[in-house]
């Protein structure tokens, strides 16, 4: 069995690989981006960031509470 306090220091390690894992990974995913903007390929970043937004209002994504089809109709009534 191992002593508590070296599993505390192994994973204090561990989330730093992680963290540095995830960082390096984040900055390849920019470099591929900037290579596929530069192919003609822009749209895998709108993607992304129209998957991750929902509107507030409806809960839909595609539109933000601003541009919500709902939103007009209560402005309107
Ligand atoms: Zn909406």
């Amino acid at each position: 069995m191992p002593k508590t306090e070296d599993v505390f220091t192994k994973l204090a390690e561990l989330e730093t690989l992680r963290k540095q894992a995830v960082r390096a990974l984040l900055k390849d995913r920019r470099a591929v981006d900037r290579h596929l903007a530069k192919l003609g390929h822009a749209g895998g970043v709108a993607v992304r960031k129209a998957a991750k937004r929902f509107c507030s209002i409806c809960g839909k994504s595609g539109h933000n509470s601003r541009t919500c089809p709902l939103a007009k109709v209560k402005k309107s009534a």
